[in-house]
């Protein structure tokens, strides 16, 4: 098995290679050049096992370059502790047809966790390989929880060093908290003026700058990423989707072969380019619903063929799908359409904010996807019964979720069992979920939010956010867009310019 970029099929490179590289020279993104496949009975027989032996296997069909005991160490590293339910991804039904895939058992309280448990494993591993000797840096965009679950991720593994800018306005107090509080001698956070988008463009811009590049290479380090452009945060993944299904076949909720629907929250497009990647493996899927908040730019893209980012930017409840480029939607397109379309599609986006695509390749997107958005009140509406009518309690990326779920149903009929990805705990966006229970704007801070929504519902908060409270605040600083690659020097202390 090997890799290849969206923008070149001329590269040709292991999984090692991909993932200590993160992004292409040429701006592109590293894919397998064709998505392994197995076999129902291998399905099958993986619904007796652990997560673990349940994630070695997945990723041994793209970690090819990988030993057993490497494959082993990593698998085993990231998901032995840290989770506090054994199941890892818990799959909890809600009614007949429709369960949720909770995806936030980890560490940080976010499904993010699932892959940056991982990645410094992987990368570390990856690296040996590839580039012994040569420190990492990992430069991260975050629209507030890839930042804190990368920073959990790497702090303190040998050999790296980790920098994330967040938009300053773009994410929760809790998220702010969780990164701003961050221990580790390898770690360092700075809040940047500007949305994620712009957070995103800068850290792009940064990777693929020659002259920093060189810099890094003159000071025995080199820039990898840690977003969801990184081969290595993708892979894991796939994972968790093979493991609901195996948790649906033990619990003979489905039968094996039997199709489902996907429901993903989505921003960069990772989370449910992931499930694709299942689909096309052979994983039962019908469709794959994405589901976002009032950034539409998704929705309209895949019911009408025109992605187009020229629109207002709407700050929500929801801030981790609070985006407008949608990166990983480019290997999507490169496996529909291939290199030479994605090259020009991915200029025009750069150069006019738009793109059109062709109607064979809409044809065949559409034929796997369906869409639908939802707006801050309507998410609220839906926190509010589905917790009132089914004693669920779900954060506000998950409420977007079970809307367009809903809606998705009530619009098609179709009645496959939909298995919705829970994306967060609720009480990471207290403020929004006790609003949504209560029927009152809560006018206090955080933590008192967080003990009345514990109050109201009897469910207790994660420890590794309730316990924020009484740690010490060590990254205040805030930086202008222009000022990012200062701040990349400053932090590894080779010379500002
Ligand atoms: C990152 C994130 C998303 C969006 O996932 P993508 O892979 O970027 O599409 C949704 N919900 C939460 C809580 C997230 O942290």
């Amino acid at each position: 098995m090997y890799y290849t970029g969206t923008r070149n099929t001329d590269i040709h490179i292991s999984s090692s290679q991909a993932i200590t590289g993160g992004i292409a020279e040429d701006g592109g993104l590293y894919v397998p050049a064709e998505i392994p496949k197995i076999s129902l009975d291998t399905i099958a027989s993986m619904a007796d096992v652990s997560y673990i032996e349940r994630a070695e296997k997945i990723l041994s069909l793209y970690l090819t370059d990988f030993t057993g005991e490497e494959l082993d160490y990593c698998v085993k590293g990231a998901y032995s502790t840290g989770f506090s339910d054994e199941k890892i991804v818990p799959v909890v039904s809600i009614d007949e047809n429709t369960d949720i895939l909770e995806l936030y058992k980890g560490p940080t309280c976010a499904f993010k966790d699932l892959a940056l448990q991982i990645l410094p494993r992987l990368l570390t591993v990856s690296a040996g390989k590839t580039a012994k000797g040569i420190g990492i840096v990992i430069l991260v965009a975050t629209s507030g929880d890839t930042g804190k679950a990368a920073l959990e991720g790497f702090k303190d593994v040998e050999n790296t060093k980790i920098l994330v800018f967040y938009p300053s306005d773009g994410v929760s107090p809790m998220q702010k908290l969780q990164m701003c509080t961050q221990e580790g001698n390898n770690v360092a956070v700075c809040a940047i003026q500007g949305n994620f988008d712009d957070a995103q463009s800068g850290v792009k811009k940064i990777f693929t700058n020659p002259d920093i590049i060189k810099k890094l290479k003159d000071n025995s380090l080199a820039f990898s990423s840690a977003n969801s452009i990184n081969w290595g945060r993708l892979a894991p993944q796939i994972v968790y989707y093979f493991s609901a299904y195996c948790d649906l076949l033990k619990e003979d909720r489905i039968q094996c072969g039997e199709k489902i629907n996907i429901v993903v929250p989505t921003g960069n497009f990772g989370n449910i380019l992931a499930a694709f990647y299942a689909r096309e493996m052979g994983l039962p899927v019908n469709k794959l619903i994405c589901a976002s908040n009032a950034n539409s730019v998704l929705t309209q893209f895949l019911t009408t063929g025109v992605y187009d980012r020229n629109r207002e930017f709407y700050t929500t409840i929801s801030p981790s799908m609070d985006i407008l480029i949608s990166s990983n939607l480019e290997r999507l397109l490169y496996y529909f359409a291939g290199s030479e379309k994605v090259k020009e599609w991915m200029k025009e986006l750069n150069q006019t904010g738009k793109y059109q695509i062709d109607d064979e390749t809409f044809g065949k997107i559409k034929d796997v996807f369906a869409a639908g958005c939802c707006n801050d009140d309507d998410t609220k509406a839906t926190i509010a019964s589905l917790y009132a009518e089914k004693g669920y309690l779900c954060d506000t990326h998950t409420g977007v979720a079970v809307k367009v779920c809903e809606d998705y149903r009530k619009s098609t009929g179709d009645k496959t069992p939909a298995v919705i990805a829970s994306t967060a705990s609720p009480f990471k966006f207290a403020a929004a979920v006790l609003e949504a229970v209560s029927g009152e704007k809560p006018d206090c801070s955080e933590f008192e939010m967080v003990g009345r929504l514990e109050d109201i519902t009897g469910i207790k908060c994660p420890p590794a956010l309730s316990g924020l409270e009484k740690k010490q605040v060590r990254f205040s600083g805030c930086c202008k867009k222009e000022e990012m690659e200062n701040t990349v020097y400053n932090m590894l202390k080779i010379g500002v310019q």
